[in-house]
């Protein structure tokens, strides 16, 4: 269940820890614009009784809520969708149109994310994934605005971290919900050297000639700040950019000296691989906490991390010899 008590991070956004895995690990972020009220992300199933009792708090209802918009299907961001559309029966779901089908049939990411996290682990850090009916959902596209009574969300198109992923960008503050696109940059890892970001490659879609061509098209747009998933705000994203940029380079070029070699323990290699770059780039940023507690903080992200580049390679090497 979500723990930390919503913070307001900028004009009528909220900013609330959905309660994955420990405190400050996953947000997701409400949106009010007078009485109207959009949700960007959702947590998992387990967030949303926190969600609807928030909107509760404000003195409003679920009828309030006009949109839930999840920047992509992976179920940190989305698992939480079909529950809170539910029990928010004016609410439109706006998504990319190649994450659309995954929430209206569910079936597949039950399946996918039961491989990635295993079956066990999937139940009790997610719950479940409720399907959505397709009349309600609006397949977003790039360029596409979202009224919410006079403020305007915008839809963009953001491949790279996954092929179904979109940002937001708020016509109030001029901030760019980012979702996982502008990485991840948990406030652990703060130091007198300003924020640390990493790029999360998780399974199935990395692409990081897409992600880089997706940083530039945000960059474009000169946000203000960039609300992220993991995690809240971020000022200046022009001061940062640079260091995404780099980590999605350094972590596609550790996969790439792997490529060919699926020997059956490539998997533990890239999991090392991973593991050591990370470690020393917070390292190498100031991060002082011990060994153990920096491999605990990092124990999740390095299992994505390594998988996702794993799929990556498999993809590569199936079109090379197709
Ligand atoms: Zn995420």
């Amino acid at each position: 269940m979500p723990t930390a008590h919503p913070e307001t991070i900028a004009e009528g956004i909220l900013c609330i820890d959905t309660g994955l895995y420990r405190p400050g690990l996953a947000a997701c972020y409400l949106v009010r614009s007078a009485d109207r009220l959009a949700f960007v992300d959702t947590g998992t199933e387990h967030s949303v009784p926190a969600l609807l009792a928030l909107i509760e708090r404000l003195g409003l209802s679920p009828e309030h809520v006009d949109y839930v918009i999840p920047t992509h299907v992976h179920l940190d961001h989305a698992g939480g969708a079909g529950a809170l559309m539910a029990a928010c029966p004016n609410a439109r779901l706006v998504v990319h149109p190649k994450g659309a089908p995954h929430l209206i049939d569910p079936a597949r990411l039950i399946a996918g994310a039961s491989a990635v996290y295993g079956a066990e682990a999937f139940k009790r850090d997610f719950g479940g994934l409720q399907p959505i009916a397709a009349e309600r959902v609006i397949l977003a596209e790039d360029g596409q605005s979202f009224d919410l009574a006079g403020r305007r969300l915008t839809f963009i198109d953001t491949p790279g971290h996954a092929n179904h992923h979109g940002c937001i960008l708020d016509s109030l503050t001029g901030g760019l919900f980012s979702g996982d696109t502008f990485g991840i940059s948990y406030r652990e890892f703060d130091t007198d050297a300003g924020p640390w970001l990493y790029a999360p490659t998780t399974p199935v879609a990395f692409d990081p000639d897409l992600w880089l061509a997706s940083l530039d098209k945000l960059m474009a747009l000169k946000p203000s700040a960039v609300y992220l998933t993991h995690y809240g705000r971020l000022d200046a994203p022009e001061r940062h950019v640079e260091r995404l940029r780099q980590s999605i380079r350094d972590l596609a070029a550790l996969a790439l000296v792997e490529e060919g070699r699926d020997d059956g323990a490539r998997g533990a290699r890239l999991r090392a691989a991973v593991g050591a770059h990370l470690a020393a780039s917070a390292r190498a940023h100031g991060v002082e906490y011990d060994e153990a507690r920096l491999g605990e903080l990092l124990a999740v992200d390095t299992e994505l991390n390594a998988q996702g580049l794993e799929v990556w390679l498999k993809r590569r090497e199936k079109a090379a010899t197709a």
